[in-house]
């Protein structure tokens, strides 16, 4: 029998953890929870769940410094932010530091389950199905291990930035509107102001695997198009 997958609600307001729950078992998750940010930490490093729903006004610890410190353990959890206000300073925040992504109080339970299915998805996708891709200047992506190595040293990526690169790898030359790459890596259906999480994800893949990052030579940005992978 398959394991369920595990969620991690980091959330304050006993009412909004009340229903997330209630909505995240009925689906068949398991659920944890925590109702400040550190406590949402240390269950996150000590439990290994498959995904953390991550409130950021939170009592002890805010949660982009959970997120943050989250990443900066190692941890490359799926982490959707829940940010109280469409303010999009938050959003770029939140994606700056590590988040996945990110969704608006209110938001509906059936946007918010699409959400946390298509973060979760991405953690067992094609298990074994891969090998290893030379990108070329010493990089390496294994999509068997789903680590990403440069000059020998590995590269620390968060799934979402790992899922990037796998896939503009994988097509090298191929120039990918925003809309196809939100489609495609963020299992997205549909689209609307988040193709900025898109730019926010390449520019930190950019100053992790880039020598140059203000000169990429394996993400490329093809102006007024989108982006892709070099094929030299
Ligand atoms: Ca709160």
């Amino acid at each position: 029998m398959e394991q369920k997958k595990k969620v991690l609600i980091v959330e304050d307001e006993k009412n909004i953890v009340d229903i997330l729950r209630f909505n995240l078992q009925r689906e068949g998750y398991d659920t944890l929870e925590a109702y400040d940010g550190a406590a949402g930490l240390e269950l996150a490093l000590q439990e290994n769940p498959d995904l953390v729903l991550l409130d950021v006004m939170l009592p002890k610890m805010i949660g982009f410094d959970v997120c943050q410190e989250l990443r900066a353990k190692g941890s490359s959890v799926p982490v959707i932010i829940l940010t109280a206000r469409e303010e999009e300073a938050d959003k770029v925040l939140g994606l700056e530091i590590g988040a996945d992504d990110y969704i608006t109080k209110p938001f509906s339970m059936r946007e918010l389950m699409a959400r946390v299915k298509a973060n979760i998805r991405r953690t067992g996708m094609q298990p074994g199905a891969g090998s290893t891709m030379d990108a070329g200047g010493g990089l390496l992506v294994n999509t068997d291990t789903y680590q990403v190595t440069k000059g020998g040293k590995v590269i620390d990526l968060t799934q979402r930035e790992y899922e990037l690169l796998a896939f503009l790898a994988s097509h090298p030359g191929k120039v990918y509107s925003r809309i196809d790459l939100m489609e495609q890596v963020w299992n997205y259906g549909y689209v609307g102001d988040d193709v900025r999480t898109v730019d926010v994800t390449v520019r930190r893949l950019r100053e992790k695997i880039e020598d140059n990052p203000a000169s990429p030579a394996y993400i490329l940005t093809r102006r007024g198009v989108g982006y892709y992978f070099s094929a030299d």
